[in-house]
């Protein structure tokens, strides 16, 4: 929905004063409809409602996403944990793979393990069901995780046959074997293109690259899609889907509007509509070790990622 449309709803000055009605009444009489603190709040509390209102669509099929950028700090952790989380709270079976040695998404969803992760699944010591550990966050959703452990991995995997297909082969035999409807598998990658990463993208059928929204947005881009392109050339031609989400934007600031117009204008059909402010809030959560949604649903941060979620749900 367009801002112009919000707007639309905030309440004239005539209207408010017609007598309170609810909380939106009374936060309009208190703060007033043309003070800019005032519409603002008041245009977060009407697009909670509607977000929060919104039924998800689901998916009849299992959905491989990675979230990936080769830049480091973009968000990709941030993303996975939120976006996974959103849609766990709603029941939706969801499915994560840290595949970042750094292990921060398995500590923020409640599953960090040393010796029974990602490291063991893909050098065959473990099959992935013997990895697999329920969040305590949410009954639906499941997590493979991570360890420093996995640092090694590139090196030891150099000289194997198949070396991008690991992942691909492990994940759809345990898909298979265990007969597990998850709707979402997201792959939390590390900051790199490398032999992991290829791994992720070997494996998903599409993919959602976190976009920082600073001075230096674009670059880097084309070639994160170029090696996409290759990938799906080579090795997985079933990689269709290129998603972005502008992460730590401020609508307040010129730069941050114009960097968001620019990424906008130059991936149109890839860009998601709804992006992720930048509020303390999220990096309060992510240093809680808990995702937004079970550290404060209300945030404007959290109903950002679920109006998210629903526009992923609505693609493919
Ligand atoms: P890496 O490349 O190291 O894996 P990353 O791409 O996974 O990093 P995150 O770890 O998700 O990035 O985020 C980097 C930092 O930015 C974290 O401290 C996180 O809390 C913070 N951060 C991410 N998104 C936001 C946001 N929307 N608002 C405020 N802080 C944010
Ligand atoms: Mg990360």
């Amino acid at each position: 929905m367009g801002d112009s449309q919000w707007e639309k709803r905030i309440p004239s000055a005539q209207e408010l004063r017609g007598g309170f009605e609810n909380a939106d009444d009374i936060l309009s009489r208190i703060i007033g409809p043309d003070s800019s603190i005032g519409s603002d709040l008041l245009h977060d509390t009407l697009l909670a409602k509607s977000v929060n209102s919104r039924r998800m669509k689901r998916s009849d099929s299992t959905r491989v996403v990675s979230v990936t950028n080769q830049k480091g700090g973009v968000g990709k952790t941030t993303t996975t944990v939120n976006v996974a989380t959103s849609f766990a709270a709603e029941g939706v079976p969801v499915l994560v793979i840290d595949l970042d040695p750094q292990a921060n998404t398995s500590s923020s969803l409640g599953a960090r393990q040393r010796g029974r992760g990602i490291y063991e699944v893909m050098t065959g010591q473990l099959e992935m069901e013997e990895a697999v550990r329920k969040s305590p966050l949410f009954p639906s959703l499941d997590v493979v995780p991570s360890s420093i452990d996995l640092s090694a991995i590139e090196l030891e995997m150099a000289g194997e046959a198949k070396r991008e297909a690991i992942l691909k082969k492990r994940l759809f035999s345990y898909l298979e074997r265990s007969g597990k409807k998850y709707e979402y598998v997201f792959i939390d990658c590390a900051p790199s293109l490398g032999l992991l990463v290829l791994n992720a993208l070997t494996s998903s059928q599409e993919v959602l690259i976190p976009v920082q929204v600073e001075y230096y947005a674009l670059e880097g881009l084309s070639q994160l899609l170029k090696t996409i392109d290759l990938v799906r050339l080579n090795f997985n031609p079933g990689l269709k889907g290129v998603m972005m989400i502008l992460n730590m934007v401020d609508k307040r600031t010129l730069l941050s509007r114009k960097i968001c117009q620019a990424v906008k204008e130059a991936y149109p059909s890839m860009v998601l509509s709804s992006s992720i402010p930048r509020l303390v809030r999220v990096a309060e959560a992510a240093a809680a070790g808990e995702s937004l949604t079970s550290f404060d649903p209300a945030s404007p941060a959290a109903v950002a990622y679920r109006q998210a979620c629903l526009e992923i749900a609505e693609r493919m």
